[in-house]
């Protein structure tokens, strides 16, 4: 009996549980899925207890808990100086990845074009796919990940509704820059199209990179939903808040899907947000300068082992293209991923599975590493990548 709609039936596992079954089978150093191996801020911890244990264990509102919608607000006032009415403009989603689920859903109809950049995080698709929505491809290329602005155009047609844009990028570490940002915002003007912003790295930068907010750029407020969430900020993946936040109108049709998605988010959990999301200034500069710390050094340890890397400019991912390094038969980076398990001991993720069917050779050389582990973790990865060095 077939039992499984046609809707999912091309869906594959994900690749990061693939990897991190093959990476426990053969006791790899984990750095393929993008998960802290730390704890998050201990006052952010001791607030989830003190919530568990202050009777807030029944189900919050769907749109989720009045000083939480707030701290939402005030953040969003206080990085980026945008204005958003904390009871019409902010929606808590269970993390990022249920706000892009509803957003699709609550913006777009069966039919509609969605534009997406190429490589792509891997859910956005496959929700577009479940409500029935046409995916467009635009590529990120060369050694900057940089966009083509006459192939962007192209892409928006009288049926594209939204564009999904991700910055700081998983996988690439891309920052999208003002200008293309500017770009970017020239055409939903023009089109009438709604932007999707997916800002979970934006504290994590590198260098002189500043992290731009879509909504804040001419036009745009009107037009743009963004979507953010605690766990890469606050090392609390597992906590699953997120956020999606915007115009009352777009913001209504979002929690037109989420009320029948998940209705409300776990409670304890969204009040601890606002402890984080209050915590001062000095915090988020910590946690640049130690992912700064730790980009730096896997980026000089891949190097060493002879990868040519792409110095990420966010993100705590590190892509690399690994021809040169691996032995002559394997000829992808499945293989290489099986191979690195098995014989180096270190995990990393493929990145063929960021692109679609047709693009897939354009990942075929690549692999995404993460670098948000303890130094002991890190510590392990480059004593196993030193047998690939040249030194
Ligand atoms: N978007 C991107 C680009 C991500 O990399 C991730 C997780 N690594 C998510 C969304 C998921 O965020 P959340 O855990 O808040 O659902
Ligand atoms: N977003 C994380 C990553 O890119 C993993 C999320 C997941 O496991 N689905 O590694």
């Amino acid at each position: 009996m077939a039992v499984m709609s046609r809707r999912v039936a091309g869906f594959g596992t994900t690749i990061f549980a693939d990897i991190n079954a093959l990476a426990a089978k053969h006791g790899a150093v984990n750095l393929g899925q993008g998960a802290p191996d730390f704890d998050g801020p201990p006052e952010v911890l001791a607030a989830a207890v003190t919530a568990v244990n202050s009777a807030l264990n029944q189900y919050a509102p769907g749109i989720g808990m009045a000083p939480v919608r707030q701290a939402i607000a005030h953040h969003a006032q206080r990085f980026y100086n945008q204005q958003l009415n904390p009871d019409t403009d902010v929606l808590v989603t269970s993390g990022a990845t249920e706000g892009m689920f509803a957003a699709i859903l609550g913006l777009t109809d069966a039919g509609d074009e969605v534009i997406v950049f190429e490589p792509v995080y891997d859910t956005y698709v496959p929700n577009m796919i479940m409500g029935g929505v046409i995916p467009r491809y635009v590529a990120l290329r060369g050694d900057d990940w940089s966009v083509d602005g006459d192939e962007l155009a192209q892409a928006f047609t009288a049926r594209t509704k939204a564009i999904v844009i991700n910055t700081p990028h998983n996988p690439t570490g891309k920052v999208f820059s003002r200008d293309e940002l500017r770009m970017i915002a020239e055409l939903c003007l023009k089109h009438n199209v709604v932007a999707i912003t997916d800002e979970v790295y934006e504290h994590i930068l590198y260098d002189d990179a500043s992290h731009v907010r879509l909504a804040t750029l001419p036009g745009m407020a009107d037009r743009t939903l963004t979507i953010s969430s605690l766990g890469k900020t606050f090392s609390v993946t597992g906590w699953k808040i997120g956020w999606a936040m915007g115009p009352a109108p777009l913001v209504h049709a979002v929690n037109q899907a989420h009320q029948f998605i998940t209705f409300a988010v776990s409670s304890p959990l969204q009040a601890a947000a606002v402890t984080a999301l209050n915590l001062p200034f000095g915090f988020f500069g910590e946690l640049q300068s130690s992912y700064q710390a730790r980009r730096d050094r896997m980026l000089g340890v891949l190097q060493k082992a002879g990868f040519k890397v792409f110095k990420p400019q966010g993100s705590y991912f590190i892509m690399i293209d690994w021809r040169g390094v691996a032995p002559s038969w394997v000829k992808d980076d499945m293989e290489f991923a099986r191979w690195l398990i098995r014989e180096i001991g270190v995990a990393g993720i493929p990145a063929s599975p960021f692109y679609q069917e047709a693009d897939r050779q354009m990942g075929r050389y690549f692999t995404r590493f993460a670098v948000c582990k303890k130094d002991e973790t890190l510590d392990a990865a480059t004593e196993r990548f030193a047998k690939l060095g040249k030194t």
